[in-house]
């Protein structure tokens, strides 16, 4: 039996997971992303439509043979294309991958995470940054909260594991904490609280709201919270359990010194782009070669790319990179 190859880059640092972005575009107007909403940038001129379901299939078959385990589908917004549920479809019967996982603010997960489920979704990322329903939608310019919980009940009814992603913000930190545990005392979610980080686009609305996740870590642990181990192939967060909780707190410190080290995952933007940090200069332009349906050909391609990915995403320095928001790479 040939052996399979696992991708792995000049830092010993081994790719099991692809982050595939389906669109730039997005409805919401979360204020450290999109504030103003999605807006196409007409300097580019005409632009390429987003990749098909087929291109799509050939990235991900590619990256299969790379030793990829876990595709992401996000955005932008993934559940504005109507074309979602074959593209989950793709995913999960790419020979290869194990799990498949979306990533989405969840504005209409009601209507369709059935039929995600149905095609093969095994994972369920929703964006909440406040429980608060006035809170929810002055940061996002959507009063979709309500809507979105249900949608997370059924979710979790269908047995999706499924996974809350809260960005953290300085300003009422603590009263959204105590609303997200009380929460979390009954529903068995796993809250991931990720750091801020700064883009281009965001640069001032960062240095006013930038809150360390370390505060709220040792809060936890102070209460009785207990850090999981993680596997060997785990990506950055770490993740706690406590016995009086059904659900669990995870944290992504994108500024803690050692984050990188454990980076586990490569992106693929919706234009075909190959991201091989979050906040590289630019993306490695693979639509040609997507465009030719040959997956070997596009594997070989990723191999001779991934030996430019630098040690660190050099954030701490104030490095963003080309990454003017994420949106555009899906995060
Ligand atoms: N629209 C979908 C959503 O919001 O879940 C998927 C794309 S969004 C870019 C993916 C994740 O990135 C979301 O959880 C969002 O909160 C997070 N995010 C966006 N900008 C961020 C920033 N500057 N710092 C930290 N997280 C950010
Ligand atoms: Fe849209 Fe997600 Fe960005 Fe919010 S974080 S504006 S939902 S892409």
């Amino acid at each position: 039996m040939r052996q399979q190859e696992i991708l792995q880059d000049g830092h010993g640092r081994r790719f099991y997971y692809l982050r595939l972005s389906v669109t730039d575009v997005c409805n919401f107007r979360c204020d450290y992303c999109l504030p103003d909403g999605y807006t196409q940038d007409k300097s580019a001129g005409q632009r390429p439509p987003d990749l098909s379901v087929a291109e799509a299939r050939t990235v991900m078959h590619a990256f299969a043979r790379l030793g990829t385990r876990k595709v992401r589908l996000s955005g932008g917004e993934p559940s504005l294309r109507k074309d979602l549920p074959e593209l989950i479809q793709a995913a999960s019967s790419t020979p290869g991958i194990q799990r498949v996982a979306v990533t989405s603010n969840g504005y209409k997960l009601p209507g369709v995470i059935d039929t995600w489920q149905q095609n093969g979704l095994d994972q369920l990322n929703i964006s909440i940054d406040s429980l608060d329903p006035a809170e929810f939608a002055r940061i996002t310019g959507h009063h979709s909260l309500p809507k979105i919980l249900t949608g997370i009940d059924r979710a979790l009814a269908l047995g999706v594991q499924t996974k809350v992603n809260a960005v953290l913000l300085s300003d009422g930190a603590q009263a959204r904490l105590q609303q997200f545990l009380h929460w979390l005392k009954t529903t068995p979610v796993t809250l991931r609280f990720i750091e801020l980080m700064q883009t281009g686009d965001n640069r001032e609305y960062f240095a006013s709201n930038h809150l360390r996740g370390a505060a709220i870590e040792r809060q936890l642990i102070e209460t009785g919270w207990q850090l999981l181990p993680r596997p060997i192939d785990a990506g950055p967060a770490r993740e706690y359990v406590h016995p009086d909780y059904a659900g669990r707190i995870g944290l992504i410190t994108p500024y803690s010194n050692d984050f990188c080290t454990s980076c586990n995952r490569l992106r693929v933007s919706a234009q075909g782009k190959l991201h091989l940090c979050l906040f590289s200069d630019t993306g490695l332009d693979l639509r040609q070669t997507i465009r030719t349906g040959d997956a070997d050909l596009l594997a070989e391609k990723v191999r001779d790319l991934i030996g430019n990915k630098e040690v660190s995403h050099y954030l701490q320095q104030g490095n963003t990179g080309g990454t003017q928001n994420l949106s555009i790479i899906g995060g």
